[in-house]
């Protein structure tokens, strides 16, 4: 029981804020900066608000267990077989419902030293040991404390049954490029899944970074996962789903609770994904007050991280703790990050402009 429950406290702490929002948000009111969190300032499409809200009216119904109709839309939209999508209740649950299925105590997780906070819980609550593989150099060029693909690939051993990446990954904002992880692919074993966590998938605009999607038909042991509670806004409503091999979402299938997303979710999240023009306003929108964000910091002498994200990773190169309390104080709230053993950093999502100019008056 005592494990259980340390295993529980740290799932929740992955997402926990540290704060009591609601109090904060009685407090400050309407100049409170909500900027620790990775939300969308902009928030759903209005197509998906409408179909959520068509769908209370059938409220006392049961969802579809199977979900049928969004797979249908995301396969349509994503040019993937209905067979290998699998619904999650965020992508959360995905990541933990893998190594429920494919990790135990023999068969080792292994992930990024600074990768999503939910691979190492994953792996605890499945009883599997993770192995955290060290991340590149705090002065790497284009990815400081990102994934070192190399030293994971050299990290899987013939136990290894379960790999997670995130590109882009939370909480450093970096990324690798579509070359460099077919290269991965082609050195793991095919009895080795690899999961590729694309939460922030919408945000990306890099050069040579698309999607792991199109290396899925070359390679069955890849997974990639997905989210409606970022670009798409739908973060309370709790969606996300998973692209594999069928053989690989029928085994998720058969474990995963039979009604685990719920009908509202299904509904706004299969509007909100015809609705292109607002994708491409919240991609454009993201993208220029991220780099605003970024110079206005790198103007102030911080060091900003390259971010293909919702959010900026800011090194203070010194204890961050007086600096988010400061920012704090002022309604301004930013995420620490000691929980990854990276005490000298921050994480700021891209709020709105209102929110990030706050945050900039306020700076200590
Ligand atoms: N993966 C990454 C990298 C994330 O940052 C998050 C959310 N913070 C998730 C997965 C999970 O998102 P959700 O469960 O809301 O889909």
């Amino acid at each position: 029981a005592a494990a259980l429950a340390n295993r529980a406290t740290s799932a929740l702490r992955a997402y926990d804020p540290g704060h009591d929002l609601p109090a904060l948000r009685l407090r400050f009111g309407a100049v409170l900066s909500e900027l620790g969190s990775n939300e969308n300032p902009l928030g759903p499409s209005k197509l998906a608000m409408r179909a959520a809200t068509r769908v209370l009216e059938d409220i006392w119904r049961y969802p579809d267990p199977l979900g049928a109709s969004l797979k249908q839309k995301l396969s349509s939209e994503l040019g993937v077989p209905v067979q290998g999508i699998t619904l999650g209740n965020g992508s959360h649950e995905l990541l933990m419902l893998m190594a429920q299925c494919f990790a135990d105590a023999e068969h080792p997780v292994v992930h990024s030293q600074y990768g999503f906070a939910v691979f190492p819980i994953a792996a605890a609550a499945a009883g599997a040991p993770s192995i955290a593989v060290p991340a590149l150099p705090a002065d790497h060029p284009h990815a400081p404390y990102g994934h070192d693909l190399d030293a994971i690939a050299a990290a899987v051993t013939p136990d290894t049954r379960l790999v997670y990446l995130a590109n882009p990954n939370n909480p450093t904002g970096t990324w690798f490029s579509d070359a460099s992880l077919e290269a991965f692919l082609d050195k793991i074993p095919a009895r080795t899944l690899v999961v590729v966590d694309e939460a922030y998938h919408e945000y990306v605009d890099a050069e040579g970074l698309s999607t792991a999607l199109h290396l899925c038909g070359r390679f069955p042991n890849l997974a990639v996962t997905r989210t409606f509670s970022k670009a798409y806004a739908l973060a309370g409503l709790r969606i996300g789903y998973m692209l594999s091999h069928p053989s690989v979402a029928a085994v998720c299938e058969r474990l995963r609770e039979s009604f685990n997303v719920n009908a509202v979710a299904l509904a706004a999240a299969e509007a909100s994904l015809g609705d292109h023009e607002h994708r491409a306003r919240v991609r454009d929108t993201n993208r220029r007050d991220r780099a605003w964000l970024a110079d206005e910091l790198t103007a102030k002498g911080l060091r900003v991280l390259p971010s293909q994200t919702n959010f900026l990773l800011v090194d203070l190169g010194r204890d961050a703790a007086a600096f988010e309390a400061h920012l704090f104080e002022r309604g301004v709230i930013v995420r620490p990050m000691a929980g990854y053993r990276l005490p000298h950093t921050l994480r700021i999502s891209i709020g709105s402009r209102g929110e990030l100019e706050r945050l900039l008056e306020n700076l200590p």
